[in-house]
């Protein structure tokens, strides 16, 4: 059965990658769709593959350089459709060629990082909610990262600012409980899309997957499948949960990789 049949969802940058996943999973679960993305062309593509499989979706304009898009995308689908049910912010990022330690990395990027994470969460939601409130409830869903709760040699900027995702999630969670709305976090793992392989040399890509238990780099469906989970009736009763998506990364004792190449045979 269709868990999101008569739902109207909105979900950021969703023309690639994890976004253009939890758009095609919602979708799929029922959902009318909005595609909130820059470019009209790309978000028509996905659109028409949308329509194939049978699922409805619409193209709204945002661009998160420009932030008076954030309540824009939000009052045109409410405008065109009445309520709003659901929203995945899902876009995010950072520029890894500025993004490095405290002390060498660009002071001006990081606070730009910051600035740019955290308002995609926090004009959405401030947007929405009225909206969602007048509607009966609704569901946020942040795509944070796992990046946000295992501290990194490198990526402090995005670090810094996922873990403020993380607590703007919470704050929401508590802050509107009672107007039935709820708000969690996907925290995703390495996942196969453009921004993470584009960054990423092969020979780091395999070290890492030596600590990832699952032993796979995650696919956008993994992430936009726990994203639907919360954004549906099955999740009902659960809001400010950060929920790592990551192949049980970080999660094992840290001599795991070694142990795994069998390096201390006696161990096992
Ligand atoms: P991606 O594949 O690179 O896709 C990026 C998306 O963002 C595209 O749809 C792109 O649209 C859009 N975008 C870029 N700049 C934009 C702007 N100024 N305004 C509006 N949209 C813009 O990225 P992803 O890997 O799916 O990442 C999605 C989310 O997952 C991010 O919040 C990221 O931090 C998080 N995440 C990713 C990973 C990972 O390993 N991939 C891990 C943890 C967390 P265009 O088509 O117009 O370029």
């Amino acid at each position: 059965m269709k868990r999101l049949t008569n739902r109207v969802a909105l979900v950021t940058s969703s023309t690639r990658g994890i976004g253009l996943a939890c758009a095609k999973r919602l979708a799929a679960e029922g959902a009318l769709v909005y595609l909130a993305a820059r470019s009209e062309e790309a978000a028509l593509n996905v659109i028409r593959s949308v329509q194939e499989d049978g699922g409805r979706a619409k193209f709204v304009y945002f661009n998160a350089r420009e932030p008076e898009t954030y309540s824009a995308m939000i009052e045109a689908a409410v405008q065109n459709e009445g309520r709003l049910d659901i929203l995945v912010n899902n876009y995010g990022g950072t520029d890894v060629r500025l993004d490095h330690n405290v002390t060498e990395g660009d002071t001006e990027a990081f606070f730009r990082v910051l600035e740019d994470n955290v308002r995609s969460v926090y004009l959405s939601a401030k947007a929405a909610i009225p909206h969602m409130e007048k509607g009966g409830g609704g569901s946020i869903v942040n795509i944070s990262s796992v990046g946000s709760v295992v501290p990194d040699l490198s990526r402090t900027a995005y670090a810094v600012s996922k873990t403020a995702v993380n607590a703007l999630t919470q704050c929401i969670a508590v802050q509107y409980a009672h107007r039935k709305i709820r708000c969690n976090a996907v925290l995703p793992g390495l996942t196969a899309t453009r921004a993470a392989l584009d960054n990423m040399s092969d020979s780091f890509r395999s070290s890492f997957l030596k600590h990832v238990p699952l032993g796979r780099i995650a696919a956008p469906e993994d992430i936009a499948a726990a994203a639907a989970f919360f954004a549906g009736d099955d999740a009902s009763y659960i809001t400010g949960t950060l929920l790592e998506v990551a192949g049980g990364f970080a999660l094992p004792t840290p001599m795991y990789g070694d142990l795994m190449e069998g390096r201390f045979p006696n161990y096992l």
